[in-house]
């Protein structure tokens, strides 16, 4: 058997993370697979039941787990609470509990949602690449100060640092990643700049050596930044650190054209963690009308990276494939012509095409 602990969390998690639970029961039907649900708290709905936004049996249950599903937490009930209680720390802490060191987020543009996209037709379609960010290193986690006066004048700063294995960590990821689709990688760093970029250049170089199989490239963040504007369709994966990686991706993911169809997957020591890019939607949460393709197409990730299986994956996005080639839409990627439909009739439409 292979165990997956669901976490719907708040909002729209639940609906869409139902959705997605569906579907994967639909695909362990049909492959076989064996897969075993367990449903855990965290984030806001945690808080009501628990008093705190990650139980530590919910941690421990993920660090036992092959794989987590994840929905979204947070809501404006929360945003009062003091900060170590708030629906996010429970994502913080499943970063920390489980080592999720690398997340890995999707871009693909749907041709039938082409219009979609802020990017010429003609510049996005046919996109589909894959970034790879360190997560759990760099910046965002090196030492730091507030505020500190040097003859009179205030100053805050921040450092950016990482180590050989920090780096070779992610980059054997990237370079392994790259291997199980177009065979080509972008290493995306500051090195005409930063020493820690460097750093990162020489490990990745140093690591290509093991991947003759892999066409390896080097990009600076502001040209690479460019480069994802004018002419996506060059990448398959980049590999990047913390800070670019958050950049980036957030830059990408507006390529696609609809925050609801867009998965992530975070690889971790223990267990990786697989979750749509959207939260929770407060907004539209409990009226049937969010998109749960992101959720839908993070469980595909979980087959492919934690269970090993590209068959079962792939039968899931061919059927969001086929759903959306057949003209069917929910509300935010909804336009005239089009079949209007809901989280639940969407659920139904893709399982019947498993
Ligand atoms: P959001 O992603 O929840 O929503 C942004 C907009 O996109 C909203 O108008 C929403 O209705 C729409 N949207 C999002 N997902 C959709 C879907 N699947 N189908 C249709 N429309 C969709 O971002 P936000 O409004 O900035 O944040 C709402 C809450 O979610 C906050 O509490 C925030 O902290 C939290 N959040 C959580 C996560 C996470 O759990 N990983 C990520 C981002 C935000």
């Amino acid at each position: 058997m292979k165990k997956i602990i669901v976490i719907a969390g708040d909002g729209i998690g639940k609906e869409v993370t139902a959705s997605a639970v569906e579907v994967l029961k639909k695909v362990d039907a049909k492959f076989n697979i064996g897969l075993e649900f367990e449903d855990r708290d965290a984030g806001g709905t945690a808080y009501e039941k628990f008093g705190e936004p990650l139980p530590a049996e919910t941690l421990d249950a993920c660090k036992k787990a092959d794989a987590v599903l994840f929905g979204a937490v947070g809501g404006k009930k929360w945003d009062t609470l003091p900060v170590h209680l708030r629906p996010e720390k429970a994502l913080f802490g499943l970063r920390k509990g489980l080592g999720l060191f690398a997340n890995l987020r999707p871009v693909k543009v749907y041709s039938p949602l082409i219009d979609g996209s802020p990017l010429k037709p003609e510049l996005v379609e046919g996109a589909d690449l894959l970034i790879v960010r360190e997560l759990v290193g760099g910046i965002y986690f090196g030492e730091r100060c507030e505020s500190e006066f040097v003859d009179g004048v205030e100053s805050a700063w921040d450092t950016e640092k990482y180590s050989v294995p920090e780096i070779e960590r992610i980059a054997k990821l990237a370079f392994e990643t790259a291997k199980i689709r177009r065979g080509k990688l972008t290493s995306v760093d500051k090195a005409n700049v930063l020493a820690s970029s460097r750093l990162w250049r020489r490990v990745v170089n140093e690591l290509a050596k093991n991947f003759n199989d892999v066409e390896l490239n080097h990009l600076y963040v502001d040209n690479c930044a460019m480069q994802l504007a004018v002419n996506p369709k060059q990448f398959d994966v980049i590999v990047t650190s913390n800070i670019f990686g958050d950049i980036l991706s957030d830059e990408a993911a507006v390529i696609g054209g609809s925050i609801g169809l867009m998965p992530s997957a975070s690889i971790g020591e223990l267990t990786s963690l697989y979750e749509p890019i959207h939260g929770s939607a407060p907004d539209i949460a409990g009226k049937n009308i969010a998109n749960p393709m992101g959720s839908i197409l993070s469980a595909a990730m979980l087959l492919r990276y934690s269970l090993n299986n590209s068959d079962a994956a792939q039968a899931i996005e061919s059927a969001v494939d086929k759903t959306l080639a057949d003209g069917y839409r929910t509300a935010d990627i909804f336009k005239d012509g089009f079949k209007k439909i809901g989280t639940d009739e969407c659920t139904k439409i893709i399982c019947d095409r498993i």
